[in-house]
C-alpha cells in the first residue's frame, strides 16, 4: 500500500512566527491517520516549526551538493537535518529555471540528501510548448532517467515523486484528472522499467499545480495519483486542511 501524502510548498512566503501558529492550529484538528502530512517551509523557519510539529513532517526546499564551505548564501544537507528536517523538496522547477539546476546537479543534491537522513520529494514536470508538442511524456522520462533512475533501489525508497506540469504552477491551470492520471502512469512505467515492478507499485507520485479544495478529491481518486505538492492553497490553513482529508 502507498503512502498517501499531502505536501506544501510554502516558497519564499511567511516568518517563523507564522509557521508556528500554523502547525500548532493545524495539528489541534482532527488528523487522518493515514495520511502523510509534509511542510517545505523557509530555512527561518525550519527549527521553530519543527519543534513545535507533533505530526506534520517538515521539510527543506533545497539544499547544496557539497557538506559545507565556501558557499554564501546556500545551506547544506546537514544544517536541513540539524534542525529537524526529515525532507528535502529536490529539482523543483522554480530551482531549474531561476538557479539552472540540471538533473546533474539535482541527483548529486539527492545523494546528499541521503547522507544526511532525508527523503527526497524529487520535481519533475514539463513546460507549456512541450505538452502542446506532445512530447511530454518523453520529456519527463529523461528527467527521471538522468536522475532518480540513477539510483539504487534502496536509495528510490527514499523518494517521492512530485509530477509538476510547469504550466500549471501558480497559474490557476489545473491539469485535468486524465491528464495527472495518464502522465503518473507513464512516470510508473519508467520506474518500472529503470527497476522493477514491485518498485514502481511502491513509490508515491504526487500531482502539483494549482491543487486546490476544489479539484483534490478529484485528483486524488485516479489510481496512479498519490496524493499532491500544493503551492498558493497551503498557505491557508483552512485549505491546507480541506485538502489534507481529500484522499
Ligand atoms: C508548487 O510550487 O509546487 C506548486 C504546485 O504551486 P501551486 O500549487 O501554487 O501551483
Amino acid at each position: 500500500m502507498r503512502k498517501k501524502i499531502a505536501a506544501g510548498n510554502w516558497k519564499m512566503n511567511t516568518d517563523p512566527n507564522f509557521g508556528e501558529n500554523f502547525i500548532k492550529n493545524l495539528e489541534n484538528r482532527p488528523f487522518p491517520d493515514d495520511v502523510l502530512v509534509i511542510l517545505g517551509v523557509p530555512y527561518v523557519s525550519l527549527l521553530s516549526m519543527s519543534n513545535t510539529a507533533k505530526k506534520v513532517a517538515i521539510a527543506g526546499q533545497n539544499c547544496h551538493q557539497e557538506d559545507k564551505g565556501a558557499y554564501t548564501g546556500e545551506i547544506s544537507a546537514s544544517m536541513l537535518s540539524s534542525v529537524g528536517c526529515g525532507y528535502v523538496i529536490l529539482g523543483h522547477s522554480e530551482r531549474r529555471q531561476y538557479f539552472n539546476e540540471t538533473d546533474d546537479l539535482i541527483l548529486s543534491k539527492i545523494h546528499k540528501a541521503f547522507e544526511n537522513n532525508l527523503e527526497v520529494i524529487y520535481c519533475c514536470g514539463e513546460p507549456l510548448e512541450v505538452r502542446e508538442e506532445g512530447s511530454h511524456e518523453a520529456y519527463v522520462g529523461k528527467q527521471l532517467e538522468d536522475s532518480i533512475c540513477k539510483l539504487d533501489k534502496d536509495q528510490l525508497s527514499k523518494v517521492v515523486i512530485a509530477y509538476e506540469p510547469i504550466w500549471a504552477i501558480g497559474t490557476g491551470k489545473t491539469a485535468s484528472p486524465e491528464q495527472a492520471q495518464s502522465m503518473h502512469a507513464n512516470i510508473r512505467k519508467v520506474i518500472e522499467n529503470n527497476f522493477d515492478r514491485e518498485c514502481a507499485e511502491a513509490i508515491s507520485i504526487l500531482y502539483g499545480g494549482s491543487v486546490k479544495p476544489a479539484n483534490a478529491k478529484e485528483i486524488f481518486s485516479q489510481p496512479d495519483v498519490d496524493g499532491g505538492l500544493v503551492g498558493g492553497a497551503s498557505l491557508k490553513e483552512d485549505s491546507f486542511y480541506d485538502i489534507i482529508q481529500s484522499f
